[in-house]
């Protein structure tokens, strides 16, 4: 197994994420403990020591299963981390009765690692709150009384809202968790957030390095490609590579559904192999070519901006329909995005004038994806 250091920590290169385990009869709610205690032993047993849970999986039975399991082993064996909800900003106020429950569903004296859920820009301002109740402030008395041993944040929000955290909180976050794959590299700008976190000396944990199983096939000419420069490798391990081999992560996280992909992932992090340039840049050459067929080819130029008499942020715009088009269950992600605009800001505001299209050199027909980004938003509720 490849390890890894944060703060002092030795950590697995590979963490078991706990949003997907197995369920029986396809009820969320209903985690299999008997194969999840299975994955758990395995993943143990193979230098796994990272465990990654939180309030809201499995409808509030992540953490309580997961740690069940774990407690089976030598406190010592496992690192678990888990997560405060601040992606609804009303547990905000219940913070201190979130964080009680948590260590009595874990049965934890302690949380080797815990996070702020998801700082993007709807909660931000409540993440900063620097008063004596803030979460932060609460959190780090947590950690002075031993309840907390690393403290970090994960992140879906632009760069300019982690940045905004970590200008407040910096010197307190050891770590960030952010999405990390080769069609997010700069569908979701991660690599100017590695570029920033890296310069930073901030530890990072890869979470999503399949997006949710998309990266787990690829066509035969896409693995045909492939295997000209490493052949036979599975399009899993790719993803898995991928991952690994970015400069900073020092955890990627695998969120496994059943046994025979706890061995799958896990052994491919049991020795060092990174990725070339080339084969990174091949990787993300398949995810570019992908998204040029699903998604609207706003480069980001923004020409268009002085154009707009509505003051839109027109390529934020199209950036957050790319997001709602490109996967069936992170349509939350933009619409949360969406939610944190004022009126003015929202697609409703584009008056169809076409100034923005007269000047683009990709010639986007703006105003039509803004109109059906709303017909599909009204139809989502
Ligand atoms: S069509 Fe809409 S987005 Fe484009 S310039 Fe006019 S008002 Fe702005
Ligand atoms: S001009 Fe076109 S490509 Fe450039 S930011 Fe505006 S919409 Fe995107």
């Amino acid at each position: 197994m490849i390890y890894r250091d944060i703060n002092g920590t030795r950590l697995s290169a590979i963490g078991m994420g706990c949003m997907r385990l197995p369920v029986v009869g396809g009820c969320d709610g209903f985690i299999d403990e008997e194969q999840v205690r299975q994955m758990v032993d395995y993943a143990l047993s193979h230098g796994v020591n990272y465990f990654d849970t939180a309030w809201g999986y499995h409808a509030g039975r992540s953490e309580t299963v997961v740690s069940s399991c774990l407690r089976r082993h030598p406190r010592d064996r496992y690192c678990l981390a888990t997560k405060f909800p601040g992606y609804n900003v009303d547990n905000f106020a219940r913070k201190e009765a979130i964080f009680t429950e948590q260590l009595e569903r874990t049965g934890v004296d302690h949380f080797d690692f815990y996070l702020l859920h998801n700082v993007i820009e709807l909660n931000i301002e409540h993440y900063l709150d620097m008063g004596r109740d803030g979460l932060v402030p609460y959190l780090l008395r947590q950690k002075e009384l031993g309840r907390i041993d690393h403290l970090g944040f994960s992140c879906h929000g632009e760069l300019e809202t982690l940045i905004r955290l970590m200008n407040v909180w910096g010197g307190h976050m050891e770590f960030c968790q952010i999405q990390l794959n080769y069609q997010d590299w700069r569908f979701q700008r991660a690599d100017r957030k590695v570029a920033w976190l890296v310069e930073q000396g901030v530890p990072i944990i890869a979470m999503e390095p399949l997006r949710g199983g998309r990266l787990a096939a690829f066509t035969a000419q896409e693995q045909a490609r492939l295997d000209a420069l490493r052949p036979g490798v599975s399009p899993v391990e790719w993803g898995y590579r991928y991952a690994q081999s970015t400069p900073g992560v020092a955890v990627t996280l695998s969120g496994m559904s059943d046994l025979a992909q706890c061995r799958q992932n896990i052994a491919v992090f049991q020795a060092e192999d990174p990725l070339t340039a080339e084969e990174r840049r091949v990787l993300e050459g398949i995810a570019e070519a992908r998204l040029a067929d699903s998604v609207v080819p706003c480069t980001g130029c923004r020409y268009c901006l002085d154009q707009c008499p509505s003051e839109l942020d027109i390529p934020y715009l199209i950036a957050l329909y790319n997001e709602f088009m490109s996967r069936d269950d992170e349509k939350w992600l933009s619409m949360l995005k969406l939610d944190a605009l004022s009126e003015e800001e929202l697609p409703a505001m584009c008056l169809g004038c076409r100034s923005c299209t007269n000047v683009c050199p990709q010639g986007i027909d703006v105003a039509g994806v803004l109109d059906d980004f709303i017909d599909r938003l009204s139809k989502t509720g």
